[in-house]
């Protein structure tokens, strides 16, 4: 059974004061919640990750970082490593986020390196895959995101290193969504996919989620589909209640 993942992509938000908040008030929820049956992951700005780590200290709380480089080091100012992001406490990265593809220009090719280096320095890479609405529109949705996964996850990637989120372009920050039945299509599709690559039984222990407007009205339905294994939450993942509220959908 793949364990739902519930993660937060903080994006570029908040200084290091609201960071100590958010952080320390979602593990202060996980510890007093006990067990549970999902996962929490919080990918805050690269600078805060120090101050995230200390607030989620002593909780199940997960860190992540949301992009590296794909260089182990050198001559890249500005940029972060994988190394450095395990070094500072992360298990995770977010690959190949739309809005790196978009802002940075980034390939499938070098989403593919980055999720390599992720995994090379024992992280789960995050990888993100979508369609923008004119590629919906254009009927090429399951197109768009079968190159994208036959492009930017790495050979001999395993369910263990690697995590796919699906995003459409047009559902990130719009408070619009697929239907259930579009989203559950699209990823069963994606694990079909992934198992060409990285075989069925691999592609069936991988978890898949889904990010765009996910929040704490329409979590329950999208985590209840087969083929739902977590949620990428953006906005919703900024106030304790709501990422909270999210997670008790699992
Ligand atoms: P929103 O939840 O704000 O739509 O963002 C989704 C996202 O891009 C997460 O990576």
């Amino acid at each position: 059974a793949r364990r739902t993942l519930i993660a937060g992509n903080w994006k570029m938000n908040g200084l290091s004061a609201d960071a100590k908040a958010l952080a320390g008030g979602l593990a202060e929820k996980l510890k007093a919640a006990g067990e549970v049956n999902f996962e929490m992951l919080v990918c805050p700005p690269a600078i805060m990750i120090p101050v995230v780590a200390a607030a989620i200290s002593g909780s199940t709380m997960q860190l992540g970082g949301q992009d590296n480089h794909m260089n182990e080091k050198g001559a890249h100012t500005g940029d972060t490593s994988a190394a450095m992001l395990k070094d500072a406490g992360c298990g995770y990265a977010i690959v190949g986020h739309s809005e790196r593809r978009t802002d940075h220009g980034e390939s499938d090719e070098v989403v593919k390196a980055k999720a390599a280096a992720a995994q090379a320095n024992g992280l789960v890479a995050v990888v993100c895959i979508g369609e923008t609405e004119a590629q919906r529109d254009a009927g090429k949705t399951l197109d768009v995101n079968g190159s994208q996964i036959a492009g930017s996850v790495p050979d001999g990637s395993t369910s263990a290193n690697t995590v796919i989120a699906y995003e459409p372009v047009w559902a990130i920050g719009t408070g619009r969504t697929p239907t259930s039945a579009e989203v559950q299509d699209v990823h069963a599709f994606i694990r079909a996919e992934l198992a060409k690559k990285i075989g069925q039984a691999e592609a069936d222990k991988t978890r898949i989620l889904y990010g765009g407007s996910m929040n704490p009205k329409n979590a329950k339905e999208l985590l209840a589909l087969a083929d739902v294994d977590g949620g990428l939450i953006g906005g919703a993942s900024l106030k304790v209640d709501d990422f909270w509220a999210v997670a008790q959908s699992a």
